[in-house]
């Protein structure tokens, strides 16, 4: 499931290819909408005919600015976006294709000239997409939530403050994205392991010291794993079906029962928020 790094990878991945390019027709089937049906706008020249000004991310949405408005998209549980050098038919799970420039030529010096097609693939339909015309970051899907985590503006003392009156768990206040934006189970359970912390504490019970510990360990768990994903930007260019997703490097989320890569002891999973989250016994002692 894309979360934060997954999101700025992609980003990272179409951005050179789609950026100051114009799309020239977008193709989608408006009885099959995604998780927010297609809007009036779609059909007409706010976003057919226009021109891709930037890709820029805000958590785990990316946000295409064009001459009029943003499109935002959501990537849900399974979606992704790639890059077709030549059109093929689409598939079952494939949902939008933008058709972009005309005579895009080699300017990046990829090799890559003529017309690129960006398709979004989405098995399960969890995502979605939408035309808004005013400041993304106005959008009710976006006003809420909480600062980027690699923001350095951020710190470990503005975590603390955020959580002071929290008392769900610090995994699930940390899900949510209202106080730190763009982390879902995977980053969330990786950075309560790598900081030592039990992801059931309820959140205010964290000191000040933890939640330095725990802000530096989301921020070196997410550089990595977007270093890892950096590492494949070619992957974007295909046209084989593959999702652009990399191999995550992780140290106990999905090791339910496998020892700890730290100490040893067998990793245990329990339920929070309905989400099955792995932790070691040891490394992230309940009693802090
Ligand atoms: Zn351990």
């Amino acid at each position: 499931m894309p979360e934060l790094p997954e999101v700025e990878s992609i980003r990272r991945g179409i951005r050179p290819y789609v950026q100051n390019h114009q799309i020239t027709e977008v193709r989608f089937n408006p009885d099959k909408p995604l998780r927010w049906p297609f809007q009036a706008e779609w059909k007409h020249e706010k976003i057919g005919g226009s021109r891709i000004h930037n890709v820029t991310r805000r958590g785990k949405y990316l946000l295409f600015a064009l001459d009029q408005g943003h499109m935002i998209l959501h990537l849900g549980m399974s979606g992704t976006l790639r890059l077709l050098e030549e059109y093929q038919a689409p598939g079952k799970h494939d949902h939008i294709d933008w058709f972009l420039g005309n005579g895009r030529g080699d300017n990046q010096g990829d090799g890559v000239s003529g017309q690129l097609i960006m398709r979004l693939t989405d098995p399960r339909r969890f995502g979605g997409i939408i035309w808004y015309a005013d400041a993304p970051e106005m959008h009710p899907l976006l006003r809420r939530l909480g600062p980027e985590p690699l923001d350095t503006q951020f710190t470990g003392d503005d975590l603390w403050r955020a959580l002071k009156k929290r008392k769900s768990s610090i995994k699930q206040v940390l899900m949510e994205g209202k106080t730190i934006a763009g982390i879902g189970n995977i980053y969330a359970t990786e950075s309560l392991f790598f900081a030592g912390i039990h992801p059931a504490i309820p959140a205010f019970r964290l000191s000040k010291n933890q939640n330095i510990k725990l802000l530096q360990a989301i921020r070196e768990v997410l550089i990595a794993a977007i270093e890892l994903g950096g590492t494949s930007l070619r992957d974007y260019i295909q046209v084989d079906g593959r999702p652009g997703y990399f191999k995550q490097a992780l140290k106990v989320y999905g090791r339910s029962s496998l020892p700890c890569v730290r100490c040893g002891t067998l990793v245990l999973t329990m339920q929070l928020g309905q989400r099955a989250t792995a932790f070691c016994p040891v490394c992230q002692p309940l009693q802090a």
